[in-house]
């Protein structure tokens, strides 16, 4: 599709969140368009095709529920879904609402600029089309928190022979890796879900491990019919009840500290979640990233399900986490990680002790060996929440970048607006719950808000609204403040751009939980936007 020259509203995206945005305002009357740099829907689901590659979060709750018809009739095959169920499911959704005839697929914004005096952005973009410009009256950023993804700076990577695959950046057709010498590198989410698969296809598997993470088996299986009948039974209020959680998930937390209760009491606790899969574990207790020692009695029950569950202890003992608070950084939810490692044709190498030095046109090298490699699958991760946003050159008022505005670190107000960037709204941005909750009911959550605003402007006939400077220095003092008084801090995570050489430390997710950041959205909509300049 060519981008029209004029639009009232430029969505950055067509993952979960641009596809809403731009149903949304339809609904609201407003001429909009969306640009996507991938030749199809998905965001996240369509880049991250990797063998493993699912999600999180349970099946029924990782899905929209703007529409009572959609979340009835869609049917989910399993309690977690895989990557090709949640393409499939967007797909739909984009056939459902009609929506790629207002999307430019394979277009990729290089700048946006905008202008004081119209109060209009104006977007270059590049795609089949050759250059485009398009003069858009507001731009949504519905850019994604881990759409960027980060080669390693290892020397060499250039040099290797072999193929070179990517984790976040996966071949759209299948990739075999029958009778193949294969390593990966990184343990993190991602590799925890590959490596089994991996595993149980290659003739022999080389994991480099630099810092191991925790990890809770999702028990994952076919969706429990049952359970989805009564779930879809309840939505509403399932749904109602999420907004207001701390992880936008319906779960129960547990409302006592895990030192409340005996040692015998708090292990008997953590056993019984055990079995639930995944996240459940964190809902056990109310205090677990905010108490060191309710903290390190979790991380102690999971390095001893570590120790049973991976037969050689010296190997149990390199996969178990110890520089870093359990749930400070996303807990990987896996099928059979841990198992794995008593494989024949599996072999954990601690680049901790033995570094990467380089990778060679035939494998790789670290300080005491040579790893003949047919396939390295790098699964290192991504320039997080801001990395997309900061690939283009975006520009406020007085042509200032967004690069400089945030080169001491992300500044927003809300996570939804910047301040000298006016008419520009960002999805799920720092400053906001997003990668610490289950990202479709904060990308809901954001939509809305940002579709109410700007029916707001266009009741009033405003031109513009921009966060103040003020209100963004309160917040970005708020999100500190808050994020102070838990553990996420003290792990080298990329929630703080830890992971990004150079990138400032600053950490940029709202931990206050996804119901009480609705409520100050709410609150702050409901005092005719304060802290945001509206002319
Ligand atoms: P990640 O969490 O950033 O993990 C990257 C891994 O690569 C780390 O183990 C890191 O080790 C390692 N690494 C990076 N550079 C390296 C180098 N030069 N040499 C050796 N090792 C290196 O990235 P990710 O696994 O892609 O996950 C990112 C996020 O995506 C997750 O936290 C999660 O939010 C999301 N995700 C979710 C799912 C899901 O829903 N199930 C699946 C995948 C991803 P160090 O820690 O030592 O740096």
């Amino acid at each position: 599709m060519r981008l029209p020259d004029e639009v009232d509203v430029l969505v950055v995206g067509a993952g979960f969140s641009g596809l809403y945005m731009l149903h949304k305002l339809r609904g609201i009357g407003m001429e909009a368009v969306a640009l996507e740099k991938g030749d199809g829907v998905g965001g996240t689901w369509y880049w991250n095709r990797y063998p493993g590659a699912r999600c999180d979060v349970e099946s029924p709750y990782y899905s929209y529920s703007f529409d009572a018809d959609l979340e009835q009739e869609w049917e989910w095959t399993e309690r977690y879904p895989a990557q090709p169920e949640l393409l499939r499911y967007l797909n739909h959704v984009a056939d459902r609402f009609d929506l790629r005839k207002d999307i430019s697929f394979e277009t990729t914004a290089v700048s946006a600029i905008f202008d004081e005096v119209s109060d209009v952005w104006t977007v270059t973009t590049v795609g089949p089309e050759g250059g485009q410009v398009t003069r858009a009256r507001y731009c949504v950023m519905a850019t994604g928190c881990l759409s960027s993804a980060r080669m390693p700076d290892i020397p060499g990577l250039e040099s290797f022979e072999g193929n070179l695959l990517h984790t976040g950046m996966w071949p759209h057709e299948e990739v075999d890796f029958t009778g193949q010498r294969v390593g990966v590198i990184g343990t993190g989410s991602s590799g925890i879900q590959a490596i089994p698969v991996i595993a149980s296809q290659a003739e022999n598997l080389q994991v480099f491990q630099r810092t191991p993470n925790f990890s809770v088996p999702a028990f994952n299986g076919p969706i429990d019919q049952e359970w989805v009948k009564g779930i879809k039974a309840d939505y509403p209020a399932l749904r109602e009840r999420s907004r207001h959680t701390t992880m936008g998930i319906p779960y129960q937390r547990r409302d006592q500290s895990a030192m409340e209760v005996s040692a015998e009491e708090r292990q008997r606790i953590f056993e019984h979640h055990w079995p639930k899969g995944g996240f459940r574990i964190s809902s056990c207790f109310n205090d677990l990233i905010r108490n060191k020692e309710s903290n390190d009695a979790l991380a102690t029950f999971v390095r001893g399900k570590i120790d049973e569950m991976v037969d050689d202890p010296k190997i149990a003992e390199l996969l178990k986490p110890q520089d870093h608070p359990i749930t400070a950084k996303r807990i990987c939810v896996d099928t059979d990680y841990y198992a794995t490692y008593n494989r024949d044709n599996v072999d954990l190498v601690d680049v901790k002790s033995d570094p990467i030095q380089e990778i060679t046109a035939r494998g790789i090298q670290t300080a005491g060996k040579h790893f003949e490699l047919d396939t390295i699958v790098v699964a290192t991760g991504f320039d997080a929440m801001t990395g997309a946003m900061l690939r283009m050159d975006i520009r406020g008022r007085g042509g200032a970048s967004l690069r400089e505005h945030w080169d001491a670190g992300a500044r927003t107000y809300l996570g939804l607006a910047v301040a000298g960037f006016p008419n520009m709204f960002t999805i799920a941005g720092p400053g906001s719950p997003s990668v610490l909750s289950n990202m479709v009911t904060s990308i809901e959550q954001h939509v809305e808000w940002i579709a109410e605003h700007l029916s707001y402007l266009a009741e009033r006939g405003c031109a513009s609204s921009e966060a103040n400077t003020v209100a963004e220095d309160e917040w970005v003092e708020h999100v500190r403040e808050l994020s102070e008084k838990t553990l996420f801090p003290s792990a080298n995570s990329w929630y703080l751009g830890a992971n990004v050489p150079g990138k400032p430390r600053v950490f940029m997710p709202y931990v206050g939980g996804v119901g009480t950041y609705r409520a100050h959205c709410e609150d702050i909509a409901a005092r005719d936007y304060e802290g945001f300049l509206i002319k």
